[in-house]
């Protein structure tokens, strides 16, 4: 059986510390109703006030914590940035990197990715890797070129062995926070075209290792699109997090299929 892995992006939610204990009993009940039977894994990306609480207070099989963003080196006179070792002494296992909030509002670029990802895998967190044309690269046909450029300059001097640690989330802009759904074909598309350039680069034995995901607003019933056809290894879901129900009812479903 294949480990589905779901990836809840809080974003800078649950700002107040009544939201932050409501939504943990929520999800706690909900999450009840999840068999463990080796079929998912979640990740919740907690802002990072939230994450020394979620780590005392949500503890369960297959179930970790992650933030939404590090810095891109460990230590320093960085006023107001976070350690990827800060984040990791406070319960977290994973970051995203990359998300097109943060390339859009905080004009993040491929080399930094870059260096967050190599930071990251030195502090013992995972990367989640988000990758992802915007609409209008999309209407000029450059899907494929973005994800190219995005995909290798991310990876540049990583080597074999620390790449089969990164999760890469394929996010076209386009859907993030719009509800406007790709199709399958889509999907499937960019996903082929991400396990040809991790085969150039790594290998066939390395790039089957590293996991794809899809992002974007994702629901319930988008699922089975994500699933069958282009067969992703699993989603990062935003909105949708944000409701513990429907978040369970994604990990139910995806899990199952
Ligand atoms: C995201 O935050 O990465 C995301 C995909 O958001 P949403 O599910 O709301 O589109």
């Amino acid at each position: 059986m294949t480990t589905k892995i779901i990836v809840g992006n809080l974003k800078m939610n649950l700002i107040t510390l009544s939201e932050r204990d409501g939504y943990l009993k929520l999800l706690k009940s909900e999450i009840k109703k999840l068999k463990n039977d080796g079929s998912w894994e979640l990740i919740l990306c907690v802002p990072f006030v939230h994450l020394d609480f979620f780590s005392k207070n949500l503890k369960g099989k297959n179930i970790y914590l992650g933030v939404q963003n590090i810095f891109w080196d460990e230590r320093g006179s960085f006023t107001g940035e976070i350690s990827p070792v800060m984040a990791r002494e406070c319960g977290a296992k994973y970051s995203i990197v990359g998300h097109s909030e943060r390339r859009r509002y905080f004009k993040e670029n491929d080399q930094e990715v870059n260096k967050k990802i190599k930071v990251a895998i030195q502090s013992q967190i995972t990367p989640i890797m988000c990758i992802g044309e915007t609409s209008d690269e999309r209407k000029e046909g450059l899907t494929k070129d973005v994800i190219s450029r995005q995909l290798l300059d991310g990876l540049e001097g990583i080597l074999p062995l620390q790449s089969e640690k990164i999760i890469i989330a394929y996010e076209p802009v386009w859907s993030v926070g719009s509800d406007i759904e790709p199709e399958s074909n889509e999907i499937m598309e960019v996903r082929i075209l991400v396990r040809k350039l991790l085969t150039q680069k790594y290998g066939e034995a390395v790039a089957g290792k590293v996991k794809v995901l899809y992002g974007g607003s994702v629901k319930s019933k988008l699922i089975k699109k994500v699933c069958f056809n282009p067969q992703m290894d699993g989603v990062l879901v935003g909105r949708e997090s944000l409701v513990p129900v429907n978040l369970i009812e994604i990990v139910q479903s995806f899990s199952q299929c």
